[in-house]
């Protein structure tokens, strides 16, 4: 092994990296529009390479040998499935038994001087941090992927971006800020959250600097609205706004803000994975660094097309920590591969419907928190929040849908009537609804201050 340090230039070939995985605006007029079978010829051969890569590591390694499977074994994309799968409680034990790093990372501490390293943690919404190492490949790579979500957006080379999200252990300020400021040639305003610059001069920043953008969650995007607000502006024309890279709630931050929002999907190991189009038809996943399968929550076999299950998803992309049929238990619809309204045959996932690790069985009949969520809340005068307890009642399981709304307390009751009957007909059993005025909930889902809202606690 050589011990001279390399710098991040002599670590990676660009060239080949532009090759690899096409950045933005190129990307949208070549890799974005192949045939499905140039598409599925390059991952099969990626998916062969992370597969040899990752039996190296010892997680790995162990699970497949006590599986019975060998990186040999794979000769089609179908035969990905022979490998096992693992969940988030897996790489848990592997950090207890081996910590801090657990055993599934693919590049070492020892190693940093000749290859460049950075180490980022998970947002530990469900759980302990998790730590991932990078290699400088796999931070490049995962760069150009931001980027391509970034500009499928709506933002373009030579923009000023706010990124308001938190500069910490977490990845998601960092892979933006890369992404922004390596690939797409933007000039970052590096204003963190709330705590860091007021949410006033937040505004002020954006507004002076003619932000294209302001990268954070929608809940905070919206809160920022409020505050332009008070200060006498309308966010529709008192911004430039071009772009609303945000999650949230699409539907009142383009009514806030009059732009476009895309769903998008991604998490923090293997970064953004899938884009919404302007066709609205489900999100494009990137698959020259990603396979995704959906798989049956409870037993961990890929289910058809078009059913909802568990993302179960392998990287090809990357050189260091391998994510290899990671079920990752975010809920979601694979959908069958056709050629998209806008050009591209690149496989579609539905958007993001709950977590599978959340799912409860009432009654012999299994019930995501989400789902009641969803079912709840189709009625005008209720607003976009609500949060689900399962609860012991005596002898039986029940859960509880909390709603709220700004209608009078008068018509509370005929609201939870209507929604308890909404969701006996979606689901077959009976779901108790309680009413409550706005941001009565604001304890339970941390709305406001967490990028990832609860929707559900179990008190059984
Ligand atoms: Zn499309």
């Amino acid at each position: 092994m050589s011990t001279k340090l390399r710098r991040p230039f002599e670590v990676i070939d660009y060239p080949e990296l532009m090759r690899t995985h096409v950045p933005p605006p190129e990307y949208f007029e070549t890799d974005y529009l192949i045939s499905p079978e140039a598409i599925e010829a390059r991952q099969l051969e990626r998916l062969k390479q992370r597969a040899a890569r990752a039996y190296q590591v010892p997680f790995f390694r162990k699970r497949w040998d006590a599986a019975g499977f060998h990186p040999d074994q794979i000769r089609s994309l179908a035969d990905l499935s022979r490998a096992p799968s693992y969940t988030v409680d897996d790489i848990r034990k592997s950090i207890e038994q081996h910590p801090p790093l657990g055993d599934y990372q693919g590049a070492s501490l020892e190693n940093a001087a000749v290859d460049p390293l950075r180490v980022f943690m998970s947002g530990a919404t469900t759980g302990a941090a998790r730590p991932t190492l990078y290699t400088q490949w796999d931070r490049e790579a995962g760069a150009i992927l931001t980027a391509r979500a970034l500009y499928a957006q709506g933002i373009r080379p030579g923009d000023v971006v706010l990124n308001a999200w938190a500069y910490s252990t977490h990845n998601g300020a960092f892979s933006m800020d890369e992404a922004l400021h390596r690939w797409l040639s933007c000039v970052v305003l590096t204003t963190g959250t709330g705590n860091v610059t007021s949410s006033r001069r937040q505004v002020e920043l954006a507004r002076q600097y003619k932000a294209t953008a302001i990268l954070t969650t929608g809940d905070y995007l919206l809160h920022l609205a409020d505050v332009a607000r008070e200060m006498g502006l309308d966010p529709k024309k008192d911004f430039h706004l071009k772009a609303l890279p945000n999650i949230g709630d699409r539907e009142k931050l383009e009514a806030t803000f009059g732009v476009p929002n895309y769903q998008s999907y991604g998490f923090h190991e293997v970064q953004w994975v899938a884009i919404e189009c302007p066709a609205r038809k489900g999100l494009h996943v990137f698959e020259d660094a990603f396979i995704v399968q959906v798989v049956d929550p409870e037993t961990h076999e890929p289910v058809a097309e078009g059913q909802q299950g568990s993302i179960c998803l392998t990287e090809i992309y990357k050189t260091g920590s391998p994510q290899f049929r990671y079920n990752i238990q975010d809920l979601s619809t694979l959908l069958p591969r056709e050629k998209c309204d806008c050009g591209s045959w690149l496989r579609r996932i539905a958007p993001f419907a709950g977590r599978a690790d959340n799912m409860v069985k009432l009654r012999g009949v299994n019930i995501w928190p989400e789902a009641i969520g969803e079912v709840a809340l189709q009625d005008p005068r209720l607003e976009n929040e609500y949060f689900v307890r399962a609860v012991r009642e005596g002898a039986r399981d029940e859960m509880i849908a909390h709603v709220t709304t700004r209608a009078e307390a008068a018509h509370w009751d005929e609201i939870q009537r209507d929604a308890e009957a909404r969701l006996k007909e979606r689901f077959g059993v009976r779901l108790k609804v309680e009413v409550s005025g706005i941001d009565s909930l604001d304890a339970w889902t941390e709305v406001k201050t967490s990028p990832k809202p609860k929707r559900f606690r179990d008190e059984r």
